[in-house]
């Protein structure tokens, strides 16, 4: 990091600390020819998600829509909206993790599926009927009576 007063390009790094809301870091650095000292800020790129729905148009991710498709699913079931929107918030890291640039909602759908398995059976079955639109009531009970051996 260049010093902005004599522009040499080596510094030492005296104090880090993240800001308030802990998403930038905040560095002090001493230049080590001039002495002067200067603050750097340390923030997270991050690069959109995009989202490609079913007719193959494509559109950014949207947290609050996931969110909402989510807590629907957990109506009148007594689920904590911190729950659904720390499970929203592991969705939306996986996503930015992965080396994929674009996701469908079917992915997208499924990561929701299995975050709401964990949560609450109705929420998933519920969220599952909707979002696998099962062709027959056959493969719904298929899927119930795998979520009832499992919780055994
Ligand atoms: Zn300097």
């Amino acid at each position: 990091m260049k010093c902005p007063f004599c522009g040499f390009e080596e510094s030492k790094v005296i104090d880090s600390r993240p800001t308030d809301e802990y998403t930038r870091i905040r560095r002090r650095r001493e230049c080590m020819r001039c002495g002067k000292r200067f603050t750097t800020y340390e923030i997270i790129e991050s690069t959109p998600i995009i989202v490609i729905k079913k007719d193959n148009s494509r559109q950014a991710f949207d947290r609050n829509k996931l969110l909402n498709g989510m807590m629907k699913a957990c109506e009148k079931r007594q689920v904590p909206l911190e729950r659904v929107e720390k499970a929203v918030d592991d969705i939306e890291l996986q996503l930015q993790n992965s080396l994929e640039k674009e996701v469908t909602t079917l992915q997208i759908g499924e990561l929701a599926m299995e975050a709401l398995k964990k949560i609450d059976d109705v929420a998933y079955v519920r969220f599952a009927s909707v979002y696998r639109q099962f062709k027959d009531l056959n493969s719904f009970m298929q899927e119930l009576a795998q979520i009832l051996e499992e919780n055994k």
